[in-house]
C-alpha cells in the first residue's frame, strides 16, 4: 500500500507505536491498560484503514464528521469499513460544527473529542434524544497554551459552561482535551499536557458527580510526553499511516 508515493507498513508501524507507548507508560509507572491509542485516519482510505483492524487496531479517529461518515458507515458506500460488518470504534476528533451536529450523531461515536461550546453541546443533547441514545460521550477541548488560532475552551472560560453542560440529559462529560501549539520538541508541549491534567483534576474537584478520567492529549511526534503526564487517549495518524 502506498500513500503519496511512500510505502507505508501498518501493522510494523502500529506495533512500533505500541511498543512506544508501553515504554512511556512504563516510564510513568502506569499500566498501558490506562491508555488507548486512537489511530488518526483522516485522508486515509478505507484499505489502509482495514490494515490496522487487521492489525488488531480498534479505535479510529476522524476529525470531520463527513469523511466519518463516508468513509466508515455510509450504506452507500461499498467500501465502507463498517460496510462488512466489522468491529470499530469511531472517534470525532475534530471540532463539530453546528449543522454537522446531526451527522455526528448518526455516526454513533464512542467518544467526541473536541466539545467546545454549549450550542454545540445542546444540538448533540438534541439530536441523541431524538435518536433515543441514553448518553453521548463527550470531551471539553481547551486551549491551555492561550494560542490565538486555536479551538476550545480557555481555562477561564470553561468553569461557566460545565453547569449547563451536566444539565443536558444526553450528553455526558467524561474529562477534557487539548492540541497544544505545533512545536517539533516534544518536551514543549509536556507543560501543556500537565496543564490540562491539573485543569481536569480541579474541574473534578468543583464537580465530583461528573466523570473526568479521560484526557485526550498527545499526537504522533508528543504522544509519549502526553502518556507520561497522564493522557488516556492518545490521537495518533503520521506514525501510523504514513504522512498526509
Ligand atoms: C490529525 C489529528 C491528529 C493526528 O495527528 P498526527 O500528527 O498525524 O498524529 C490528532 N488530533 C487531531 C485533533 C487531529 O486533527
Amino acid at each position: 500500500m502506498t500513500t503519496a508515493g511512500i510505502a507505508v507498513d501498518v501493522a510494523t508501524n502500529l506495533a512500533q507505536v505500541r511498543e512506544r507507548m508501553a515504554a512511556a507508560a512504563r516510564r510513568a509507572g502506569r499500566s498501558l491498560d490506562e491508555v488507548t491509542l486512537v489511530a488518526v485516519t483522516k485522508t486515509k482510505p478505507p484499505a489502509l484503514i482495514r490494515q490496522a483492524m487487521a492489525a488488531g487496531q480498534l479505535d479510529f479517529g476522524e476529525n470531520l464528521v463527513e469523511e466519518a461518515w463516508a468513509k466508515f458507515l455510509d450504506p452507500a458506500n461499498p467500501d465502507a469499513v463498517g460496510a462488512a460488518g466489522a468491529a470499530f470504534r469511531l472517534h470525532l476528533i475534530g471540532p463539530i460544527q453546528s449543522r454537522k451536529a446531526a451527522l455526528a450523531v448518526a455516526c454513533r461515536p464512542i467518544l467526541i473529542h473536541a466539545v467546545d461550546r454549549l450550542k454545540i453541546a445542546r444540538r448533540l443533547d438534541r439530536f441523541a434524544a431524538e435518536a433515543g441514545l441514553a448518553a453521548l460521550d463527550v470531551l471539553l477541548e481547551v486551549n491551555v497554551s492561550g494560542e490565538a488560532s486555536k479551538f476550545g475552551y480557555s481555562p477561564e472560560s470553561i468553569w461557566g459552561e460545565v453547569e449547563a453542560i451536566l444539565a443536558l440529559p444526553h450528553v455526558r462529560i467524561r474529562g477534557l482535551m487539548t492540541v497544544p501549539p505545533y512545536d517539533p520538541d516534544p518536551e514543549a508541549a509536556r507543560p501543556h499536557f500537565a496543564a490540562l491534567r491539573r485543569l481536569r483534576d480541579r474541574l473534578a474537584a468543583r464537580w465530583p458527580e461528573a466523570d473526568w478520567r479521560h484526557l485526550s492529549m498527545g499526537m504522533s511526534h508528543d504522544f509519549e510526553v502526553a502518556i507520561e503526564e497522564g493522557a488516556t487517549l492518545v490521537r495518533v495518524g503520521t506514525a501510523i499511516f504514513g504522512p498526509r
